[in-house]
């Protein structure tokens, strides 16, 4: 069972109001901000408030949790405008896949000519 948050985490702190985000969607169990450096015209990220390392973690353990993440991001997406252009959405796990913050979460990428050159 994961601990509800955990001391030296930087997305525990955005949810405890610790350090500053810039918040577009909020729920009970999410919270969903913008990153702070951006790799499309929209990136945003949509986290649980409860900490897990990373997404497995979380659906292992909480999988109507790690399926509220897809829901708000979909919001999201409708939110900002690029439901119908497309986005997507990216789960690291793992240093060498490049995820650096070990707080599940999943990154938004939408707008405009964002996915060229991407994979
Ligand atoms: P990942 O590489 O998948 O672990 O993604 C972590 C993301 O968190 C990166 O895209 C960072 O730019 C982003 N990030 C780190 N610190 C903050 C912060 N304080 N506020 C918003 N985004 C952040």
């Amino acid at each position: 069972m994961a601990a509800p948050t955990e001391a030296d985490c930087i997305f525990c702190k955005i949810v405890a109001g610790d350090i500053p985000a810039t918040v577009v969607r909020e729920t009970e169990r999410t919270v969903a901000f913008r990153d702070i450096n951006p790799q499309a015209p929209t990136h945003v990220l949509v986290i649980p408030k409860a900490h897990y390392p990373n997404a497995g973690a979380l659906a292992a353990a909480e999988p109507e949790l790690a399926a509220a993440l897809l829901t708000e991001a979909a919001e999201v997406a409708a939110e900002e405008k690029i439901a119908e252009s497309g986005y997507r959405l990216i789960f690291n796990t793992g240093a060498g896949a490049g995820q650096t913050v070990f707080h599940a979460h999943v990154h938004l990428l939408g707008g405009e000519r964002f996915h060229e050159g991407l994979v």
